[in-house]
C-alpha cells in the first residue's frame, strides 16, 4: 500500500442551488486508501510518524462503526504491523466497518466505555513488557498530527482557488472530535484568510464541542510558536445533532437521496448526509445568499452501505 498522498482530492460543482448560492464539494471520500475519508488523510501522517519512531505495533480505540479503526487496521495489515483496538462493548453490533476490521486481523479488546482509557494503558504496558514498541493513536486520529492533515487539505483548497479563480466564502463540513475543523481553522489563520469555517456537529454539544476544537487549534498554534486564539473564532454548530451520535430523520435520508441522484455522490446518515442537511438548514436560517460554498466530503462510504435499506424504504 502506497502511503504517499501528494495529489489533491478533486473539488467539483454540485447541482444544489439553495438561495442562489453555488455549492462545491471537496471529495476527501476519494482519497486512494481504504475507502478514503478524513481518517485516511489523518492516518497517512500518523503512520509516517510511527515509522519515524520505529514503532512495531499500533494501539487505538473506537466503536464497531468507526471509520478511523477501519483505516488504521487496513494500513497496519498492509504494512505487516499488528493493530490493537480497544472498543466499547456498548456498540457491538456488526457493521461494514467492524466486518472489515475483523478481515484485517486487528486484535480487538472490548470493555465498558468507562474503562477504555484504563484498558489502553494496560494494553500499552502489556506490549512494552513483551519488548514491543507500541504507537498510540487517539480515537478519530485526534492530535496535532491529525490537525496538520487538514492544514494540508486547506492548502489544497488554496491551490484550487488560485488555479480556478473561484474564492469560497464558506467552508462547511461535519465536525466530530473537531480535528478536521481545527486543521481548517489553523489553515485559515496561518494564511491570514478571513473566510468562515463552519463545523456542523454530528453529536457533540457546546460548550464542550467547540472547546475541544479550540484546544486543538491552540495546541497546534503553540507548537508553531504562534499566538493562541479565543473561542469566538470557532463556529461549532450543534443545532442539527438531533438525538446525538447516529440519529437521523427523513429529511437527512431525503438529502442523501438527492445528492446521490443529482450528483452521483454517496453520503451517510451519521456524518456527511447529516451535516449536508444541517448546512442547508443553517443557510436558510441565516439568510446566506449568492455565496460560493465549499462542503468537505469527509468520507464514511461504508456507512452509506449500512443504511442502504433505509434509503430504499418508502416513507
Ligand atoms: C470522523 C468523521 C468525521 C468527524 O471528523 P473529526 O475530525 O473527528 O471532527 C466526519 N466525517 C466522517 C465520515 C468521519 O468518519
Amino acid at each position: 500500500m502506497d502511503l504517499v498522498n501528494n495529489k489533491a482530492t478533486p473539488i467539483q460543482r454540485l447541482s444544489e442551488n439553495l438561495n442562489n448560492n453555488s455549492f462545491y464539494i471537496k471529495r476527501d471520500d476519494l482519497l486512494p486508501i481504504s475507502f478514503g475519508g478524513n481518517k485516511a488523510r489523518k492516518a497517512v501522517l500518523f503512520f509516517e510518524d510511527l515509522f519515524l519512531e520505529k514503532s512495531d505495533c499500533v494501539v487505538t480505540y473506537g466503536s464497531s462503526s468507526s471509520n478511523h479503526c477501519r483505516v488504521i487496521a487496513n494500513i497496519a495489515a498492509a504494512k505487516g504491523i499488528p493493530c490493537h483496538i480497544i472498543s466499547p462493548t456498548e456498540s457491538s453490533y456488526p457493521t461494514s466497518n467492524s466486518k472489515m476490521i475483523k478481515l484485517f486481523g486487528a486484535f480487538i479488546t472490548k470493555c465498558p466505555v468507562s474503562q477504555v482509557s484504563i484498558m489502553i494503558e494496560r494494553k500499552m504496558d502489556e506490549l512494552r513488557a513483551k519488548g514491543n514498541k507500541p504507537y498510540f493513536i487517539q480515537g478519530g486520529g485526534h492530535g496535532d498530527i491529525g490537525t496538520q492533515s487538514y492544514i494540508n487539505a486547506y492548502e489544497e483548497i488554496l491551490d484550487y482557488e488560485k488555479s480556478s479563480s473561484i474564492y469560497f466564502d464558506y467552508i462547511f463540513h461535519t465536525t466530530g472530535t473537531g480535528t478536521t475543523q481545527a486543521g481548517l481553522v489553523c489553515g485559515n489563520i496561518l494564511h491570514g484568510d478571513k473566510r468562515e469555517i463552519i463545523g456542523i456537529s454530528n453529536a457533540r454539544k457546546n460548550p464542550y464541542g467547540s472547546q475541544v476544537v479550540l484546544e486543538s487549534v491552540n495546541s497546534y498554534l503553540l507548537s508553531q510558536k504562534k499566538e493562541p486564539i479565543v473561542s469566538e473564532a470557532i463556529s461549532f454548530i450543534d443545532d442539527y445533532i438531533l438525538d446525538g451520535y447516529g440519529s437521523y430523520n427523513d429529511k437527512i435520508l431525503q438529502t442523501i437521496k438527492d445528492v446521490l441522484n443529482n450528483d452521483g455522490i454517496p453520503m451517510d446518515t451519521t456524518y456527511t448526509g447529516k451535516a449536508f442537511w444541517g448546512m442547508k438548514e443553517y443557510i436558510k436560517k441565516n439568510y446566506i445568499t449568492d455565496k460560493k460554498i465549499l462542503f468537505i466530503h469527509t468520507g464514511g462510504t461504508p456507512l452509506f452501505f449500512d443504511k442502504l435499506e433505509d434509503l430504499n424504504d418508502e416513507r
